[in-house]
């Protein structure tokens, strides 16, 4: 296994998009894998694509659509109306029971095949939505028990783990990749590219971040 090559797990997204780039920066072969799992929007499919391909990276694309037929959730669920807010005391529809555990034992065995020993997420427990796939001792747990099933020495690496919103924001910055990331990112439950729809949960906690670095970065300068 050689430990100069990096898979990052790759939506296409805000946060793994920061991740692709973070990995660029500390691997010298860097591979992007996209799921297809039955989002109701594939453009985010496409935006990844291009992503990678203007990153320089490998990228490929597997479709793990049995995840989202597994359960009812507002992802990947037509009939189902998304959560605004996060309700209390439960998790919101917009959770896919097992989506995280799928994706990362799937990318191990992928990586494997490739020798790639280290495999990049963008989970993040500081800003999650209650989804308990996003912890840090679930990931620590599934690096730990993919060792034993394969017989490797997988590294799970988690950049984002400890960071919010506005710190991802911080980083993506620091990585050059601010405008990348703002501009030609995916990050709304609504497919729209960008700053979003603005409405969804995900432009909310997206946009509430922005702002705040925004402020932060001017009061610097
Ligand atoms: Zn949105």
């Amino acid at each position: 296994m050689q430990r100069d090559k990096a898979l990052v797990i790759f939506s296409g997204g805000q946060d793994s998009t920061t991740c692709l780039y973070w990995a660029k920066k500390y691997y010298k072969e860097v591979w992007a894998l996209t799921f297809i799992y039955g989002q109701k929007h594939i453009v985010e499919v496409e935006h990844a694509q291009k992503i990678a391909l203007s990153a320089g990276v490998h990228w490929d694309k597997m479709d793990v659509s049995f995840i989202g037929q597994l359960s009812s959730n507002a992802l990947t669920d037509t009939s189902v109306v998304m959560d605004k807010d996060k309700p209390a005391e439960k998790l919101p529809n917009t959770f896919v029971p097992g989506r995280n555990m799928f994706f990362i034992s799937i990318a191990a065995v992928y990586a494997r095949e490739r020798g790639i020993q280290n495999i990049v997420t963008g989970v993040s427990q500081t800003d999650f939505s209650g989804y308990p796939d996003c912890r840090d001792t679930f990931v620590k747990s599934l690096n730990v028990t993919l060792n034993m099933a394969m017989d490797e020495q997988f590294v799970l690496h988690t950049p984002l783990m400890w960071l919010d919103k506005c710190e991802t924001w911080a980083l993506a910055d620091e990585l050059g990749v601010m405008d990348i990331v703002r501009k030609d990112t995916v990050t709304c439950y609504n497919g729209v590219p960008g700053d979003g729809c603005g409405d969804c949960p995900a432009c909310k906690l997206r946009r509430r971040g922005l702002e705040k670095y925004l402020g932060i970065r001017t009061i610097k300068q």
